[in-house]
């Protein structure tokens, strides 16, 4: 085997397709994680399992292994806080009853910052929602209806100039409490990660206390490699990862054409995902 290849090896942990806001489709992501010679992947669409099927089906063809998750939209002492769940069972219950109350209240806010944004450039919720494979609506939906009208030239300019969170077209959304959707996660049957606690899009890093106060309410690991991260963030976070016995994991949180991040970018060893596989009640 080449370096390259080497390097390579192990699972993307996190990506997104057009379930959610990813520009591709979940046999695209399997065929193209193949390609780059990843172990497997997990796809974690925002708050829908919905791409699961079409996944796996691609990941069987590509012959690449399959881990399913979701991107939980949660909150903690009010600040918004990405979770990913892995190896949950798709059964009715408690937390697929909050995913729906979510996806609701997503397209509610939706519709309203898109009559906030119609006031000054010319676009309709009819193309913001388009061409409804997304099961999950967010700012990406409208920042692509912007650019389709040629205002800007990219999501990542929309969001610069548009949709950022002080903007006056912004509007919050209902999310899990964090704990809460932990619990969930672990009563479907599966293993809670926190995403990207040191986004630089965060104002702050999430801090060791709050990983330790999630830790002892059943988190299994977090997200410590993540392209999107500040590096002068890490080393508090890493040293409670640490000291708490979390799993760590890296991901590229692959959005297609609508995010810079690139698949395989960053990537969780075997030995790490065969533990988060072992927390899962029947392996996935
Ligand atoms: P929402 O959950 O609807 O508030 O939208 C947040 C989503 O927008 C995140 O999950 C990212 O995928 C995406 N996002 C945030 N900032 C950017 C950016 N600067 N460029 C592209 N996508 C972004
Ligand atoms: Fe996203
Ligand atoms: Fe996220
Ligand atoms: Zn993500």
């Amino acid at each position: 085997m080449t370096e390259s290849v080497v390097a390579q090896a192990g699972f993307d942990l996190h990506t997104h397709s057009v379930y959610s806001d990813g520009t591709t489709r979940p046999g695209e992501i399997a065929r193209d994680a193949a390609k780059l010679g990843l172990t497997g992947f997990a796809l974690t669409d925002h708050d829908t399992i919905d791409g699961w099927d079409e996944a796996r089906e691609g990941a069987a063809d590509a012959d690449i292994d399959f881990f399913p998750g979701i991107e939980i939209t949660t909150k903690h002492d009010g600040r918004s806080r990405h979770l990913l769940g892995y190896g949950i069972a798709p059964i009715a219950g408690e937390l697929f009853d909050a995913l729906a109350h979510v996806r609701r209240s997503r397209l509610t806010r939706a519709r309203q910052m898109v009559a906030l944004v119609a006031r000054d450039y010319a676009i309709t919720w009819e193309g913001v929602i388009g061409d409804a494979d997304a099961r999950t609506i967010g700012r990406p939906h409208i920042a692509d209806a912007l650019v389709a009208a040629g205002y800007f030239p990219d999501r990542s300019t929309v969001f610069t100039e548009v949709l950022y969170p002080r903007s006056p077209y912004y509007l919050g959304t209902d999310a899990i409490e964090t704990v809460d959707a932990i619990r969930m996660v672990r009563a479907a049957g599966g293993v809670a990660v926190l995403a990207h606690p040191a986004a630089f899009r965060q104002r702050t890093p999430v801090s060791p206390r709050e990983i330790e106060v999630l830790a002892a309410s059943g988190l299994s690991g977090v997200e410590v490699r993540h392209p999107e991260h500040r590096d002068d963030w890490m080393p508090p976070i890493i040293a409670a990862v640490s000291r708490l016995g979390l799993l760590g994991t890296g991901s590229s949180d692959y959005h297609g054409t609508g995010k810079p991040n690139l698949l395989g970018q960053q990537v969780t060893d075997l030995d790490t995902v065969a533990r988060l596989r072992t927390g899962v009640a029947t392996p996935r």
